[in-house]
């Protein structure tokens, strides 16, 4: 019998396909990246849309896990301090939400004085908070209800005792937190419309949820952590007459390429595997769209887990309930990118901003994508670099009611400038061009399933031990030899690398 080329394969060069191929490949595993597109990243990828029009092109901000830096001793770009979040109002100044905690109390006094003297100790309550979902992220999920043996459930105690670590107060406040609305959350430490409205917009970001849903108080907090706050920390991205080099946050991706192949791990690009090869339960390798077969021992899967079982291994691979409860699994993506290559002088500061004035306009741009309309008066976050700027609006479901994308992009993309021109009136006058990213270009392009940012809706009952299905939750699958690393596990989504990591822990090492 001849041996396998690679121990292991793994399906898609996301950030978390990478963390696991450079932790095997580190660990002397031989190992094969298989990716659909022509570049490396994922959702964290810098693109070029033309002539000085360089974008990190779908997910603007974050970075890996800092034992994952470690451990691969990745060389990133340093990130200059963290930028303001600022909230965009009408008919008031602007609510600045500096990252110093007294900076930010200065503005926030300006909407309300108690709000103000509040805001270092829900910092505190939130920074902690955050924490302790770290904890929760890094530790590997017991198959409930299946195996609760107690190598199994060893995490579970340690998280426990993290959580008790975290004093009685905080750990009671952080469980009521997760099930909570975001309104209602904030209305517990808040006066202000403005900060209330102004927060609820990253608890909401990214997901298919309005503020008044529950369960944004888990999302909030999730969000916070990817972030580290508020505002969106993006790496630095060439300015023109500055030279390439690699920059912005496909940094991370190709740090994370370069650690792979130094460690004599290989990738491929343009490499589209339609097939998982399954004999008697176990997974023998892959099948590419070019009809070559690769076999191997053990195979990750970084796809999401609808097309990874219902398309890559097939049903007829799988038991029936399994089958049922992952096409049942909630992808609901209802963002779109807007890049906007100016000449200059579009007035939009580099900082985070949102538009979102209130919690009943953020409610309202979410009622439109609950009956398939795209928000007319959306929540947007605009991040800028340079001459580009970016803007993630939301929310444009998927799933359109009565239209279809092809004709609705356009729509996004004039939305966008008028609803930005608002605020900053020379931008319209400034645009030379455009990109736009609809959810379905997120599905075809950049391979999310229904545009679904997280491979799978962040909700309470797809969280924890329940992603991506109860039972499944510790990257095995029926399937021997195969395991799933992409966001849609748990520990995903963000840009952290938890999956990727857990992975590899799984496989013992
Ligand atoms: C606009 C936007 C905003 C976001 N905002 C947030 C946020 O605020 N908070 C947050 O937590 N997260 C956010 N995210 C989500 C976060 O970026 C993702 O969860 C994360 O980057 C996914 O990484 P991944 O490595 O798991 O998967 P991906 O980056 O999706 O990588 C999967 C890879 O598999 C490849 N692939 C797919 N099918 C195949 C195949 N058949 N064969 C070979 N390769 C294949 C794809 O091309 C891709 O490269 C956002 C994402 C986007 C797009």
């Amino acid at each position: 019998m001849t041996e396998n080329q690679y121990d292991t394969i793994i399906v898609g060069a996301g950030h978390n396909g990478l963390v696991a191929a450079a932790y095997l490949a580190k660990a002397r595993k031989k190992v094969l990246v298989l990716e659909r597109r022509p570049i490396v990243g994922g959702t964290v990828v810098t693109e070029s849309f033309g002539e000085g029009f360089d974008v990190d092109s779908v997910w603007t901000g974050g970075t890996l896990r800092p034992d994952i830096i470690k451990d691969l001793k990745l060389s990133l770009p340093t990130v200059t301090e963290k930028p303001a979040f600022i909230s965009l109002l009408s008919d008031a100044e602007n609510l600045v939400i500096d990252s110093d905690p007294a900076k930010a109390a200065e503005s926030i006094k300006h909407f309300s004085e108690k709000d103000a003297a509040r805001w270092p100790e829900f910092v505190r309550f939130m920074n902690m908070a955050a924490g302790i979902l770290d904890v929760a992220y890094s530790t590997i999920m017991p198959r409930l209800p299946k195996n609760f043996s107690f190598d199994e459930g060893y995490g579970l105690f340690e998280l426990g005792l993290e959580l008790r670590l975290a004093g009685r107060r905080d750990m009671l406040n952080f469980i009521r937190a997760l099930p909570m609305t975001a309104q209602e959350l904030l209305e517990e430490n808040f006066e202000s419309e403005e900060l209330k409205a102004a927060i609820a917009s990253v608890a909401v970001h990214g997901q298919t949820l309005g503020p008044m849903e529950a369960g944004t108080g888990y999302t909030l907090i999730h969000n916070w952590l990817n972030r580290g706050g508020l505002a969106l920390t993006p790496s630095p991205l060439p300015k023109p007459g500055e030279g390439q080099g690699v920059r912005g946050i496909g940094s991370i991706s190709q740090a994370l390429a370069e650690t792979v192949k130094a460690h004599g791990g290989q990738i491929r690009c343009e490499a589209e595997v339609t097939r998982i090869q399954v004999d008697k339960q176990q997974a023998k390798g892959v099948v590419l769209a070019s009809g070559e077969a690769i076999p191997a021992g053990t195979v990750i899967s970084a796809v999401d887990p609808k097309q990874t079982f219902l398309s890559l291994v097939g049903p007829m691979e799988l038991p029936p309930e399994f089958v049922w409860k992952t096409q049942s699994i909630k992808m609901r993506g209802s963002v779109a990118k807007v890049h906007l290559l100016t000449n200059g002088d579009h007035g939009i500061p580099e900082e985070t901003i949102v538009l979102a004035p209130s919690i009943k306009y953020l409610e309202k741009a979410y009622d439109a994508a609950k009956y398939g309309g795209i928000s007319e008066k959306p929540y947007l976050e605009v991040t800028t670099s340079g001459n580009v700027v970016s803007v993630h609006f939301q929310y444009a479901p998927y799933k359109l009611k009565n239209s279809a994308w092809k004709v609705e992009a356009e729509r996004v993309k004039d939305l966008t400038i008028n609803t930005l021109a608002e605020y900053f009136p020379a931008i319209q006058s400034r645009i030379t061009n455009y990109q736009i990213i609809t959810p379905l270009d997120l599905e075809q392009t950049y391979g999310l399933t229904e545009g679904d940012l997280n491979h799978g809706q962040l909700m309470l009952d797809q969280f924890l031990f329940m992603r991506p299905i109860p039972g499944w939750s510790n990257h095995k699958t029926p399937i021997d030899g195969l395991y799933l690393c992409g966001s849609g596990v748990h520990s995903g989504g963000g840009v952290s690398g938890a999956a990727g990591r857990n992975v590899v822990r799984v496989l013992g090492f």
